[in-house]
């Protein structure tokens, strides 16, 4: 039978949630926390300290060898949470793609947007933390699909957030250029229920009307570091031609985008995880973005699809088999 995704990778992790309810494999209740089968899972450190970041439903996890750490979800839960992995660093899962607000003092800066049908959550979640929409410094994009880019003309066009993304993604980000799977490719596979339910939400959430970035531009040398959170780029095509990722220096984080996931509505396992290479403009330079990554310094990966994961970057994709 035809394997999608990579199998689940064996972390001792330490994980901040788990995305979505979280079923067992072996679908036993663990006895000694008297845990429901489905739940939140945190690390340990956050469930003790039960510190608000919608983490009250949280159980603590567990080791590997007791053999229940979550590493497959039969079922995919849109809902949204936030939590404050690093300091200033507000990490959002939103239903089916994630995006993160960089804060330092008063200012702040929002890396990719969500759907276009997120816009009302991506404008909710700034203000849950106390900011006005309107006072972005800027919204960095990680790559030009939409489900990354869907409030970015709002932000442009209302505000005028500059929408800054990699010299060789602008023409993707305003609408341009298109690189990403065709409709062809996932209605071969449409008959399987988890991309049926995932192309609904897709649509549902206005990826076929979605209004380009057209504002969108390539950021300036200096202008970067400037930003809140200092972040630093790095280029790592094949996602998409100019996908960057998103280094946080004092957060000692980055934000991977869609270049290494730790989860995503079509796939079956949570863990460090590389989309399946029909999403890869070019999947052949997927090797190269990953020895790019391996070498950032962050003990934080933030990605674009997945809970948020505490470990260092070049170890969590050492753990991807045949990385
Ligand atoms: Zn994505």
């Amino acid at each position: 039978m035809e394997t999608w995704f990579p199998r689940p990778c064996q972390l001792e992790s330490d994980w901040i949630p788990v995305s979505g309810r979280v079923r067992h494999t072996d679908g036993n209740v663990p006895a000694e926390t008297g845990a429901p089968k489905e739940g939140i899972f945190c690390s340990p450190e956050k469930s003790r300290s039960g510190n608000g970041t919608s983490l009250s439903t949280a159980l603590p996890i567990r080791s590997k060898e007791s053999g229940t750490m979550p590493q497959h979800h039969d079922d995919w839960d849109p809902r949204q949470r936030t939590t404050e992995p690093a300091e200033g660093v507000h990490f959002v899962e939103g239903p089916a793609s994630n995006w993160i607000i960089v804060r330092e003092g008063e200012d702040f800066l929002v890396v990719d947007g969500g759907y276009p049908g997120d816009l009302e959550r991506v404008l909710a979640s700034i203000r849950q933390i106390g900011l006005e929409p309107a006072d972005a410094k800027a919204m960095l994009i990680t790559h030009g699909h939409v489900d990354h880019t869907g409030s970015a003309a709002h932000f442009s066009r209302e505000y005028g957030t500059p929408i800054l993304c990699s010299p060789e993604e602008v023409a993707h980000v305003r609408g341009q250029e298109k690189h990403q799977v065709t409709l062809g490719q996932v209605l071969r596979r449409a008959w399987r229920p988890r991309v049926c339910r995932w192309m609904l939400h897709v649509i549902r959430a206005g990826a076929l009307a979605a209004e380009p970035a057209t504002e969108a531009r390539a950021w300036g040398a200096n202008e970067l570091r400037a930003l809140p959170g200092s972040p630093r780029a790095v280029l790592v095509p094949g996602h998409t031609p100019g996908h960057t990722a998103f280094v946080l220096p004092k957060a000692n984080a980055v934000v991977t985008g869609d270049a290494l996931v730790t989860g995503h509505p079509l796939s079956k396992e949570t863990g460090v995880q590389m989309l399946h290479p029909m999403f890869h403009s070019r999947p052949e330079a997927m090797g190269e973005t990953l020895s790019r990554l391996a070498d950032v310094d962050a003990s934080l990966v933030l990605p674009g699809h997945g809970p948020a994961l505490r470990m260092r970057i070049g170890d969590a994709i050492s753990s991807i088999p045949a990385a």
